[in-house]
């Protein structure tokens, strides 16, 4: 797959406001909050969409879930609640091909979302 801007991100080659990194895992601020918390949390390893994702990355998933559950507890809105998303395609809204977790938090959420 060819690269994107979250690949320069990974590698520090244009900046963002981190909040978490692992061996696996990056997360960082969205830069167009949609709600008061707006994290990102992705793979290292290039995945373009989460139709692309392979028995073998499963458990890499599972990490983008762990790392977002783990990040709503440290900042202590795991109570209060959260969304996460995961846009797929052009009807899902994705804009970036590379998979990334949205973490959403801070306010009332609504559904059906937009
Ligand atoms: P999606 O539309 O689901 O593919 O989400 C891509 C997200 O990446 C959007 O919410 C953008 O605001 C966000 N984004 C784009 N460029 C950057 C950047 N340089 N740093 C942080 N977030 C970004």
């Amino acid at each position: 797959m060819s690269e994107t801007l979250f690949d320069k991100i990974i590698r520090r080659e244009i900046p963002a406001d981190i909040v978490h990194e692992d061996e696996h895992v990056l997360g960082f601020r969205d830069i167009n909050p949609q709600a008061p918390v707006h994290v990102l949390f992705i793979p290292k390893k290039p995945i373009a969409t989460l139709n692309d994702l392979e028995h073998a990355d499963m458990l890499l998933a599972g990490r983008l879930m762990k790392a977002a559950a783990d990040f709503a507890k440290r900042e202590g809105f795991d109570e209060a609640g959260y969304r996460v998303v995961m846009n797929t395609n052009r009807d899902g809204g994705q804009s970036v091909y590379h998979i990334h977790l949205h973490l959403l938090a801070g306010r009332q959420m609504t559904w059906p979302p937009g």
